[in-house]
């Protein structure tokens, strides 16, 4: 176990608030920007055992044969995430980063994209190379270096809540992007219809493994670094303070979608200097 920073890693506040608790676990946010954070949380060490391959099995299911039926079943799942960046980007070079099964690249592949993914789980990785024939990088941010300018796309699907850091990972990213490279990050959003209606049966908790806990606020400040944008959300967000029972009252009243607001579930990071 080790102690999350004392500070707000996205706006350096020291004042924190209770925001949810369950078992042996504590999320925190953070009383100026809300970003919420699980303190104490398990240490570099037990993180690889935490996501063995039993993790992967009991989230995605066994990994399966690449031509099978219920491969074919499994692809269709993921047309919805290339949709998102489709229409700018029709083909070109991707990188998913916490790739897991690497179901959404060769959903990618399929689609006529080149591919390549980064994890940190090694189990994982023989598959999606043996199996389906896609080159995997093992490892976090820190020892892993592309070449500038590598990328057409690069995605993070529900992985920056799982990083001790979530900072190097944006830095990085926007290092092996090309010039009008497309950044997609989708991480749950706490402040979302859905976790405010259901709160302590929300499925974006998940403790241990999900450190950081975003909102829409948390990853727009004016103030934070522009790598520190973290963007995301895939429902309508209600005010910080609002409760289960005002959620429900709230839901639905609008409903925002991906065309009209950009930063929602999906953006495109620019580089510093350009409009944007
Ligand atoms: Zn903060």
């Amino acid at each position: 176990m080790e102690r999350a920073a004392a500070n707000c890693i996205l706006c350096n506040s020291s004042e924190r608030s209770l925001l949810y608790r369950q078992e042996d676990w504590t999320v925190y946010c953070c009383d100026a920007c809300g970003l919420g954070f699980l303190d104490p949380r398990p240490g570099v060490n037990e993180l690889g055992d935490l996501y063995r391959y039993s993790y992967f099995d009991g989230q995605y299911g066994h990994g399966l044969k690449s031509r099978s039926p219920e491969m074919k079943k499994r692809l269709s799942q993921e047309t919805h995430r290339i949709r998102f960046f489709r229409k700018i980007m029709r083909k070109g070079r991707i990188l998913d980063i916490g790739c897991g099964m690497g179901y959404f690249l060769l959903a990618c592949r399929d689609t006529g994209y080149d591919v390549e993914g980064m994890d940190i789980s090694d189990d994982s990785a023989v598959y999606v190379r043996g199996e389906l024939g896609i080159p995997v990088v093992v490892g976090t941010i820190d020892g892993i270096n592309y070449p500038l300018e590598s990328f057409d796309v690069i995605t993070m699907w529900h992985f920056l809540e799982h990083t001790p850091d979530p900072r190097p990972y944006l830095q990085k990213a926007r290092r092996w992007l090309k010039r009008d490279g497309m950044l997609v990050v989708d991480v749950p959003n706490y402040a979302g219809t859905d976790a405010r209606k259901t709160w302590a049966l929300w499925k974006g908790w998940q403790l241990p493994y999900h450190l950081y806990h975003y909102t829409l606020y948390a990853g727009n400040l004016e103030e934070a670094p522009r790598e520190s944008w973290i963007l995301h959300g895939s429902q309508q967000e209600l005010p910080l303070g609002a409760r289960q029972g005002e959620a429900r009252a709230d839901a639905g009243s609008q409903t925002v979608r991906a065309t009209d607001r950009p930063l929602l579930f999906g953006t495109q990071l620019r580089r510093r200097g350009e409009e944007g």
